[in-house]
């Protein structure tokens, strides 16, 4: 079976966690902080929270951006839930921006038409979360110009972005947001097994996330409401949570982080061989922006559209029954059920969905070989010239 994606672990990998087992600290040793600092110089922001999960790390932004009970966050129908249930952790209200047709993000045109109804409404969102979809980044400077009009922040969603570039500037630098947050699961482009982490350029932002990531806890005297009873003091002065990422978890992304520049090059490569080979089909090859360049964590194919081109169900059962992993990224997050609850309905953001109905992702990973590449590529040449052929049941 070729998967759609699968982690690269290397011997130095090993060692790097195997030595903190060896070690004093299994978490809250030196680590963290190292990573930290890593991957904070790796993208040109001031400062990095590592968390035990990117989701925790998105309700950490939202918290440490004041978000609570009256408020709203926004962000694309076309992401992983995560992205959207962040707000509903710190009961604010959400709601969607429907997608650009081509870059399957967060339209730039239908959020500025939404800010204006909901100025003229007094719905404004609080919050926009952008999700750098695919790897590709969003239109950043358009997001920024309609923020500073209209006074919301933003979180970018980069969680399928590590290593990815805007405007020749590593992702997670905050030049156009006020934090941005990654994922390190093991389908994303780097992992630590569970893991996330968010990087600010604002030290108020960083010193609030980090204090919540851990309980709301603080030994810093300076912090401290009352005067410290001895050395062993320390006070909750907020309500937090134990959303903290290990030792052992971060020596493994530390190790990882080293090898960033040659994942997203492979990546790159296979997604080219994909674009060189699929775009005579009759099929849509994920287009790029100009001024930006995808980490390739997902390479999404629109199928079903133009003639003789395959439904998505029959290529998907096609090449399922070969072994080769496709899947399906995302069922627009307004149609799940916990969502419909809340008052949304199919047909809110149609171009969400109508990229939905027809999109499938092709395998995609940094060890994938030449030869697996190949063999994908000829099970949809093949289901495509079954489609077009007259006995082929329609
Ligand atoms: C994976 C993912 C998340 C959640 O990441 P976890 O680390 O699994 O919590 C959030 N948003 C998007 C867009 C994702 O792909």
């Amino acid at each position: 079976m070729i998967p759609y994606g699968r982690q690269h672990i290397s011997d130095d990998d090993i060692e790097a966690v195997v030595a903190v087992l060896r070690s004093d600290f299994l978490t809250q040793g030196p680590a963290v902080p190292q990573f930290e600092a890593a991957f904070a110089a790796g993208c040109g922001a001031r400062h990095a929270v590592a968390t035990c999960n990117a989701t925790a790390a998105l309700h950490l932004a939202c918290l440490a951006l004041g978000l609570g009970p009256g408020d709203r966050l926004w962000t694309s129908p076309n992401t992983f839930v995560a992205s959207a249930n962040c707000a509903r952790y710190c009961g604010a209200e959400v709601d969607f921006v429907d997608i650009d047709p081509h870059t399957y993000n967060l339209s730039v045109p239908v959020l500025a038409a939404k800010l204006a109804d909901a100025r003229r409404d007094g719905r404004l969102p609080k919050i926009v979360v952008p999700v750098h979809f695919a790897g590709q980044p969003c239109d950043m400077a358009g997001i920024r110009a309609l923020a500073d009009e209209y006074g919301f922040a933003i979180i970018e969603d980069a969680s399928h972005a590590v290593g990815a570039r805007y405007r020749g500037k590593p992702v997670g630098g905050c030049d156009c947001s006020d934090i941005t947050v990654f994922s390190f699961h093991p389908v994303k482009i780097i992992t630590t097994g569970e893991g996330g982490m968010a990087t600010t350029n604002d030290p108020r932002l960083a010193e609030r996330m980090a204090l919540l990531r851990s309980h709301g806890i603080t030994r810093d005297p300076a912090q401290m409401e009352g005067a410290p009873d001895g050395a062993w003091s320390y006070e909750q002065i907020a309500l937090g949570f134990n959303y903290r990422m290990t030792d052992l978890q971060a020596a493994l992304g530390l190790s990882q982080l080293r090898r960033l520049d040659d994942y997203v090059a492979r990546r790159t490569q296979l997604a080219q061989r994909y674009d060189a080979a699929l775009r005579p089909l009759p099929v849509t090859c994920p287009r790029q922006a100009p001024d930006s360049a995808s980490s390739w964590h997902l390479y999404v194919l629109r199928v079903g559209e133009a003639p003789g081109s395959p439904a998505r169900a029959t290529l998907f059962a096609a090449l399922r029954a070969q072994g080769i992993g496709v899947n399906v990224h995302y069922i627009p997050v307004h149609t799940q059920p916990d969502y419909r609850r809340l008052g949304f309905r199919r047909g809110d953001f149609p171009e969400a969905e109508r990229y939905y109905a027809h999109a499938i992702s092709l395998p995609l990973f940094p060890t994938m070989s030449d030869a697996d590449q190949e063999m994908v590529i000829a099970a949809v040449r093949a289901a495509i010239a079954g489609a077009a052929s007259p006995s082929a049941p329609c």
